[in-house]
């Protein structure tokens, strides 16, 4: 797969992940792919964040100015965001700066949150190593191989990706 730099195959038939619940600082986040959904409703989370444009087309996101982060256009059973994010690939670093800020702003309210993309394993492996980072003060190499170990070892799924975490982690080093 020469497209993109990927380290693994996107489609893991034996990851079926769905609100699988894994340790950041003392908190719990749900990870989940769309592949694996069941009902949307049962166990939700506090709030969501979707990286993947399937789930903006089964919930029915805002489209804003370009904005890589949009809100979700109809009432739901819990607040969600939709970013858009394509698959193997990064955001810059202020878009994913405050994608984590929110995010660590509703853990901060006692929320349980949900990250989610296709297969659960690149994007949502991403985020999940940069709330880490945040939580945990670890650098973003020890970030990543948190993330495989507490959740799956196939997950940041390229090396692009893998970079936007270690950057991340540098970044906010001297922020
Ligand atoms: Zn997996």
């Amino acid at each position: 797969m020469k497209k993109h730099d990927s380290l693994f195959n996107n489609y893991r038939p034996e990851c079926r992940h769905w609100r699988e619940p894994v340790r950041v600082g003392r908190q719990i986040v749900l990870c989940s792919s769309y592949f694996a959904m069941r009902d949307i409703t049962e166990g939700a989370p506090g709030f969501a964040v979707y990286l993947a444009e399937a789930w903006r087309d089964k919930l029915g996101f805002f489209s804003t100015n370009g904005s890589y982060i949009k809100r979700v256009a109809q009432r739901r059973a819990y607040p969600c965001l939709f970013v858009d994010w394509k698959d193997f690939s990064t955001i810059p670093f202020l878009v994913l700066d405050e994608l984590v800020e929110i995010c660590l702003c509703k853990m901060r309210q006692g929320k349980v949150i949900e990250i989610a993309c296709n297969a659960g394993h690149g994007r949502t492996g991403a985020l999940l190593a940069c709330l880490i980072i945040r939580k945990e003060h670890l650098s973003g190499e020890r970030a990543i191989s948190e993330v495989r170990r507490r959740y799956c070892r196939h997950a940041i799924e390229s090396k692009a990706q893998e970079e936007m975490v270690k950057n991340y982690s540098l970044m906010r080093a001297i922020w």
